[in-house]
């Protein structure tokens, strides 16, 4: 259907200006190829474990389907509580500083809109998550960007987050560990980002979605540091942990003064999280972990058959520390990473997400996500290989 002029002048600029995602576009073109093999898709390629799939269908049976209290089930709450207590010794009030929402994603926009005024500056560190700089922007923000580099590990430069501070600087934004890179940021180095964020009197978002998945060190969360509990959102979620994607569940945990603001503004767009979501995450919670660590194995081999095999067809790749990519630097074969990723899907059929999706310092870069089979992951390796040679 045509639209008249007057109905697109009926659009927000700001829904208008909006860029769509870098992936999407690669994605409609592969659907269309029947034998793709997709290292694309940011999503457990697991199905969620049937015990909790059940304690979602048994609250459907026992007529749990009505809306729960805006903050969420009373008994997630409490077990959140206590994950975040025995995982990370924090101290949380269930009861006001925890609040459940649909996925990470609304709890990010939560967060998002209880801090930002019109003109407010956000620091992102990139490369990041596609969803970034258009939550911020949709809210009038500013995302400042504070790029980080191969040949750094991926890490924050102190100097460089100092000198993106402002005046109007309200949050530093921090994923850890990271999409896209799989990288994560040590123990020190969140020390040091903390001093900044306690010296500038800013906030920190930390989106700790892929927490459960870490290869060797343990995760480590900033808001447990001396004085950052009380300046910290932490974000997380059931979707990467537990393959509960499109169950839509997360959480936030904030200090009550800005945990407040953002169940207000919940209880007048969300009102609440899925009820039959919120039910089947409290099994996740009570039984889910060796599920999770059967998922933690099999990624393990994934990613180390996948490093290996980047660095081996002359393709740089630091290892990842957790979440499900790797992030290979493909500059040295003279393509961009869209030119890189097009020929690819055009000749070998594979698709890959190019870097700069995730911002300029990704550019050099191809992302590959290992939520797919092993069977996949080695045919996709050989094809990559051969494309690479062939260049
Ligand atoms: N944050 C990061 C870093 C992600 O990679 C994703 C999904 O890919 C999300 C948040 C969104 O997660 P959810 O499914 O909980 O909304």
């Amino acid at each position: 259907m045509e639209m008249s002029k007057k109905q697109t002048d009926l659009l927000s600029k700001t829904g208008k200006n909006i860029e769509p995602s870098g992936i999407r576009e690669v994605f409609d073109i592969a659907y269309s190829m029947p034998d793709c093999i997709s290292l694309g898709v940011g999503e457990p390629d697991f199905i969620t474990p049937w015990k909790i799939s059940d304690s979602g269908i048994y609250s459907i049976k026992d007529g749990y389907t009505h809306y729960t209290s805006n903050r969420g089930v009373p008994q997630l709450l409490e077990l959140i509580r206590d994950h975040l207590h025995g995982k990370y010794d924090l101290n949380y009030e269930a009861h006001r500083e925890l609040l459940i929402t649909m996925g990470v994603s609304q709890a990010l926009d939560l967060a998002l809109r209880s801090i930002i005024d019109p003109g407010d500056e956000i620091i992102v560190i990139e490369p990041c998550y596609v969803s970034y700089k258009a939550n911020i922007e949709m809210l009038h923000g500013v995302a400042i960007t504070v790029p980080t580099f191969f040949n750094e590990g991926f890490n924050i430069d102190p100097e460089r987050l100092k000198k993106a501070m402002t005046p109007k600087t309200k949050a530093i934004l921090l994923n850890y560990p990271s999409n896209p890179t799989g990288l994560t940021f040590s123990k020190s180095l969140l020390q040091e980002i903390a001093q900044i964020a306690i010296e500038e009197d800013v906030l920190i978002i930390s989106d700790e979605i892929y927490s459960a998945i870490t290869y060797g060190e343990k995760h480590f969360s900033i808001a447990s540091l001396p004085e950052m509990k009380e300046r910290t959102i932490l974000l997380n979620g059931f979707s990467k942990s537990h393959a509960m994607t499109g169950w839509r569940l997360g959480y936030a945990a904030a200090p009550q003064f800005i945990m407040d603001i953002m169940l207000k503004i919940h209880q007048y767009t969300g009102l609440c999280a899925p009820s039959i979501s919120q039910y089947a995450a409290i099994e996740a919670m009570q039984s889910g972990e060796k599920e999770v660590a059967t998922m933690l194995s099999e990624y393990t081999k994934r990613r180390n058959f996948i490093t290996a095999g980047f660095n081996e067809m002359g393709l740089p790749c630091l290892e990842p520390k957790g979440a499900f990519y790797a992030f290979p630097k493909i500059s040295e074969t003279g393509l961009t990473a869209m030119d890189f990723t097009l020929k690819l899907l055009e000749s070998q059929r594979v698709a890959v997400v190019p870097g700069d999706a995730f911002g300029k310092s990704g550019a050099e870069h191809i992302r590959c996500s290992f939520a797919t089979s092993m069977k996949n992951i080695k045919t996709a390796m050989e094809r990559i290989s051969q494309f690479v040679e062939g260049l």
